[in-house]
């Protein structure tokens, strides 16, 4: 599905970045260089018309999951990760504005005096309008991932794919960090993601994309020009699709 040069393949797209996308080599919370570098990227896809929601994680400050919070009850621990993703939001916020770039937060629990709450209708105007719209606070629910809330979120506003950026460079057979000889897969069906336990989004997202049947395409977020590439429709990382039959492994 590429497309011809400078072309969007896709008129709109929820991206998911990870809290952990935001902190580059750091060891926690933000980095302001990768933070303007994905902002660039941003503001680069936006300018050739693509409309951008964006759904961020919280993972670099806070996630209910995680060591830190153990002991503490899950709900409460959950609700500090999504107002962790608040935070990010409005960082990238401020970063895409230093860029010129006309952007809303919006966000699933509510702070009103820092950013509007979510209502669709209104993030599907800004989007007419040409502005990137961010989805901060996950789905507003605990036990979710921001992964489900970018399922969601992508389902509602109609958006074309989820391009879910990520470390590596997409979904692989094994864990590549581990196992030099891992081979990513091209394409894979969602029934395959599931089946093989592969941990590229959690299970809950991936049943609503094929409930959905909302393709998700996973790519490095840490490769410059990525984000452009897929949005020019661009065979980078791998497509998580409905598509039957084997899943196509690169050799
Ligand atoms: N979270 C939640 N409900 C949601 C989304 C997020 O409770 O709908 C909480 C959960 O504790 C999660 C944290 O927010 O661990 C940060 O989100 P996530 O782990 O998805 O961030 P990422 O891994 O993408 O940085």
């Amino acid at each position: 599905m590429k497309s011809a040069s400078g072309v969007p393949a896709y008129r709109r797209v929820l991206l998911k970045l990870s809290g952990e996308a935001l902190m580059g080599a750091d060891a926690y919370g933000i980095n302001r260089e990768v933070l303007a570098r994905i902002a660039a990227e941003v503001k680069s896809v936006a300018d050739i018309g693509v409309q951008l929601a964006i759904v961020i994680g919280g993972g670099n400050i806070f996630r209910g999951i995680a060591p830190s919070a153990q002991g503490m009850d899950r709900a409460s621990a959950d609700y500090m990760g999504m107002l962790a993703t608040i935070m990010n939001s409005l960082a990238l916020q401020d970063a895409l504005e230093k860029q010129g770039v006309s952007v809303r937060v919006q966000s699933a629990l509510r702070v009103d005096q820092v950013v509007e709450p979510y209502v669709r209708r209104r993030a599907i105007r800004h989007l007419e309008q040409g502005r990137v719209v961010i989805f901060a606070a996950g789905t507003g629910n605990p036990f979710f991932t921001t992964d489900t809330a970018a399922t969601l979120r992508g389902a509602e506003i109609g958006a074309n794919v989820v391009l879910k950026a990520t470390k590596v460079d997409g979904v692989y057979d094994r864990d590549p960090v581990k196992h030099a000889d891992a081979k990513r897969y091209e394409t894979i069906s969602y029934d395959e993601v599931l089946d093989k336990r592969l941990g590229v989004m959690d299970a809950a997202s991936i049943v609503m994309c094929r409930d959905q049947n909302l393709t998700v395409r996973v790519f490095s977020i840490h490769k410059p020009g990525n984000l452009m590439r897929v949005c020019l429709g661009e065979n980078v990382g791998t497509l998580v699709s409905s598509a039957a039959g084997m899943p196509r492994l690169r050799t």
